[in-house]
């Protein structure tokens, strides 16, 4: 994929988000707005994300709150692979080369204010992938249909795809690292706790949830970006048939 212009990039990010959004409001779930059991620190995201939270924080005079966060934050050992170099390994049919399943963190985000969200327009699609069907701060866990699962799983490889070459890895680490070097990711992935966005490889979609995979991913790539066809600019569909 060529490098995309960051307007492109962002525009992208919105249609899934709210796609997303509509998806999951025809669903009956059990989260509700005050409930932030799934607010933690484990949630991952790459760079694009975290240019449109840090934009919010700006627009909001909030960087100083930002600087304050991250300045008192855990350093963290996080050597989870991204969901494409996991999807790559399995598509090839080889042992994933790093973590899967990181340990979780169950600090509590620190965005959340009075069991709300403080930037919840800009949240990441990793916090908005978590829904439950049942009231999982009195399970312990949360619960969602395979397809929902496999849904979410979708539209994050391509959200990194549209990252790629920029940063991936948890929102706080992600903030602090932007702030620094700006989206890309020039470092040696085994040196820190962020590794690169890379391109998406190919899915992994049992037979059985194909066809309504293949509905969402269509409906995502009909249409037009700044006058260019989605599907051009995306430029997956080899992958898709892989
Ligand atoms: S960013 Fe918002 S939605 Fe995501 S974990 Fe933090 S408080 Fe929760």
């Amino acid at each position: 994929m060529q490098q995309l212009a960051a307007a492109v990039r962002k525009e992208l990010l919105a249609r899934i988000y709210h796609l997303h959004e509509e998806w999951t409001a025809g669903m009956k779930l059990a989260c509700k707005h005050g409930c932030s059991t799934c607010c933690t620190q484990s949630v991952t995201m790459t760079s694009l994300e975290g240019q449109g939270i840090i934009e919010y924080l700006r627009a909001q005079n909030r960087l100083p709150e930002l600087a304050k966060i991250l300045a008192q934050r855990k350093a963290t050992r996080f050597t989870a692979l991204t969901t494409n170099a996991f999807a790559e390994s399995c598509l090839l049919g080889m042992e994933p080369a790093g973590t899967v399943h990181e340990e979780w963190d169950y600090t509590p985000c620190p965005f959340l204010a009075e069991h709300s969200c403080s930037i919840y327009p800009v949240r990441p699609f990793g916090c908005r992938a978590f829904v439950s069907t049942v009231n999982c701060a009195a399970t312990g866990s949360a619960e969602a249909s395979q397809l929902v699962i496999t849904v979410n799983t979708v539209y994050t490889q391509i959200i990194e795809h549209l990252a790629q070459g920029q940063h991936w890895g948890k929102m706080l680490d992600i903030l602090a690292c932007y702030l620094q070097d700006g989206p890309h990711h020039n470092k040696n992935d085994a040196e820190g706790p962020l590794r690169r966005a890379k391109p998406l490889p190919g899915l992994i979609v049992c037979r059985e949830e194909e066809k309504p995979v293949r509905a969402i991913l269509e409906r995502f790539m009909e249409g037009e970006v700044f006058g260019q066809p989605i599907r051009a600019i995306l430029g997956i569909e080899a992958a898709l048939q892989r």
